[in-house]
């Protein structure tokens, strides 16, 4: 079964010959690949979702500052901000991307969906849709296999890995995992799914990776935030049945084609981009130092 997730086209056409849900191949194909059991498959969504609905509350609730300062409980000043800049769910929205990823940031407990860097985002969108619309949790583990089917194509047709294919690849593969969950959870078929898919990607094209001071941190954390208002957006258009005009694999490997040509410094190894700015360098410097006098062998000095 590998063959239908090398690409969208071929999981479509297995789901319509079969009469199965795009989540119902996903299901087979995680029994035949890994040889686990339908219970168990359900048993480890339900867990994962668990996870990210802790890291949600863990990222608002406690002190979320990391090692190098940088991340400073962000995600609580924000949730708690008296002017919500569209509507409060907005703001719980961008909060909670925020909140998940700063407990990442903070090196505690998150889902990789699909990688740490993008932690924040499944879990976001996800809690925020499921308060909204009321959606039971079946539908959301649901749309969880479905958001795994999306990443195991884009992994491999292009790269969800930041080093591979720069931010793009990492942020705009879990923000395309939750496009296509959120037209999934509010009842859209699969050309529905497919175009948020599509039109998240092309959003999210060319974006840099360019950690500063090679810590997964800014502009990591806040790019978990505007990668979760782009799949709602993307959502809303692509429910509404606007066309991404280029078609989602097409567009997915635009995305290989132009991480593949991007330049190395943009590729995780903090040498270009944000990394490379001054202040960026002043902050490398001042984590190398701090790390260098925290040698474990010697303690804190
Ligand atoms: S900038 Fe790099 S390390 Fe940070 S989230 Fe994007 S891909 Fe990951």
């Amino acid at each position: 079964m590998a063959f239908l997730f090398e690409s969208f086209e071929s999981w479509k056409n297995y789901s319509v010959e079969k009469k199965i849900s795009l989540h119902q191949v996903a299901m087979e194909y995680e029994k035949e690949q890994r040889g686990r059991t339908e219970k168990e498959i359900w048993d480890g969504l339900a867990n994962a979702w668990s996870v990210m609905k802790d890291a949600v509350q863990t990222g608002l609730e406690e002190d979320m500052t990391s090692r190098s300062g940088m991340i400073n409980n962000g995600a609580k000043k924000v949730y708690n901000y008296p002017k919500p800049v569209l509507s409060k769910e907005f703001q719980n929205l961008i909060s909670r991307a925020l909140a998940a990823k700063e407990v990442n940031s903070c090196m505690g407990r998150i889902v990789a969906a699909p990688t740490a860097g993008a932690s924040g985002i499944m879990p976001g969108v996800l809690y925020t849709l499921q308060e909204i619309h009321e959606i039971e949790d079946k539908k959301i583990l649901e749309a969880m296999l479905l958001a795994a089917g999306i990443a195991l194509i884009m992994e491999q047709k292009a790269s969800i890995s930041g080093a591979v294919g720069g931010c793009q690849a990492e942020t705009g593969t879990a923000a395309a995992m939750a496009a296509g969950a959120i037209v999934y959870c509010l009842d859209g078929n699969t050309d529905q799914i497919f175009n948020a898919v599509a039109i998240t990607v092309q959003c999210m094209l060319g974006l840099v990776c360019d950690p500063v001071a090679g810590l997964v941190e800014v502009p990591c954390v806040v790019r978990n935030a505007s990668a979760a208002a782009i799949a709602n957006s993307s959502a809303q258009i692509g429910l509404a049945n606007v066309s991404s005009v280029i078609p989602v694999d097409e567009v997915i490997e635009a995305m290989g084609e132009i991480g593949a040509s991007m330049e190395t410094r943009y590729k995780e190894t903090a040498l270009g981009g944000l990394a490379a700015t001054k202040t960026g360098q002043a902050i490398a410097k001042k984590v190398l130092i701090r790390d260098i006098e925290i040698m474990p062998d010697e303690g804190v000095k």
